[in-house]
C-alpha cells in the first residue's frame, strides 16, 4: 500500500499501488477513480494514457497541454486527451516526408483507435497502402521490378489466429494486393474480446524475389 500526495482532496489518502509495467504504477483512490503515477506525478487515467501516447511521438508534457490548448479553443469546449493525441498525430502525419514514416505513424494511429474499441481496420490499411506505395515509388525509380517480385505474407505462426495461418506464406503480386488488401486480415481474432469490433492481425508482407 502506498502512502501518495494528491491532488483533488486526496492528500495523504491511502491508495493501492499496482504495478503493471516499469513504467507506470496505476492506484486507484478509495471514491474507484483511476488515477497514475508519471515520473513521480499523479495523473487521470486519460492524462497518464495521452502522455504515454505522446512519449512515442517524442512529444513532452507541455506541447501536449499547449495542443489540448488551442484545440479546446478551436472547439469552444474542453478538448479531451484523446482528440488531443489524435490531433498530434495527424500533425505529426504531415511533418514527415517518407513512405515508410507515414505507414509507422498511420499503424500507431490504428492501434491507438483499437485501443479505444473503435475500428481500425482503414488506418490498418493505410499503413500497408503506404509501404506498397514505397514499393511502387522504387519501381519507378528502377529499383524493382514488380512484374516478377511477389509479396509473400509473413504471420507470426502458431501464434497467428486461423484465418491468418490459412495466409502463411501466401503469395500475391503487386496488383492483386493492392487491389486485394489480403493483409491485414480482417476476420483476424488475435487479441479479439469483448467490446472489440476486431482482433489485431500482425500480419505483414515480405518481398519475395524467386
Ligand atoms: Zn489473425
Ligand atoms: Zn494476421
Amino acid at each position: 500500500m502506498l502512502l501518495l500526495p494528491c491532488a483533488d482532496g486526496f492528500r495523504n489518502r491511502r491508495v493501492f499501488g499496482i504495478p503493471t509495467s516499469s513504467r507506470m504504477v496505476r492506484t486507484r483512490v478509495s471514491c474507484g477513480r483511476a488515477i497514475c503515477v508519471r515520473k513521480g506525478r499523479l495523473y487521470t487515467e486519460d492524462e497518464a494514457r495521452a502522455l504515454d501516447w505522446c512519449a512515442r511521438f517524442q512529444i513532452d508534457e507541455s506541447a501536449f497541454r499547449h495542443s489540448r490548448e488551442k484545440l479546446s479553443v478551436e472547439f469552444g469546449q474542453p478538448a479531451s486527451c484523446s482528440d488531443t493525441v489524435w490531433r498530434l498525430m495527424n500533425e505529426a502525419l504531415q511533418r514527415v516526408s517518407s513512405w515508410h514514416e507515414r505507414k509507422m505513424i498511420y499503424f500507431q494511429m490504428a492501434r491507438f483507435l483499437w485501443e479505444e474499441k473503435r475500428d481500425s481496420l482503414e488506418l490498418r490499411r493505410e499503413a500497408v497502402r503506404m509501404e506498397l506505395t514505397d514499393w511502387k515509388e522504387k519501381a519507378d525509380m528502377g529499383l524493382l521490378d514488380l512484374k516478377r517480385v511477389r509479396l509473400r505474407v509473413i504471420t507470426a505462426r502458431e501464434a497467428s489466429c486461423a484465418d491468418c495461418r490459412a495466409l502463411d506464406g501466401r503469395l500475391f503480386t503487386f496488383d492483386e494486393a493492392r487491389s486485394a488488401m489480403p493483409v491485414p486480415v480482417a476476420s483476424c481474432t488475435n487479441e479479439k474480446v469483448e467490446g472489440r469490433t476486431r482482433g489485431w492481425c500482425r500480419c505483414e508482407y515480405g518481398l519475395s524475389f524467386d
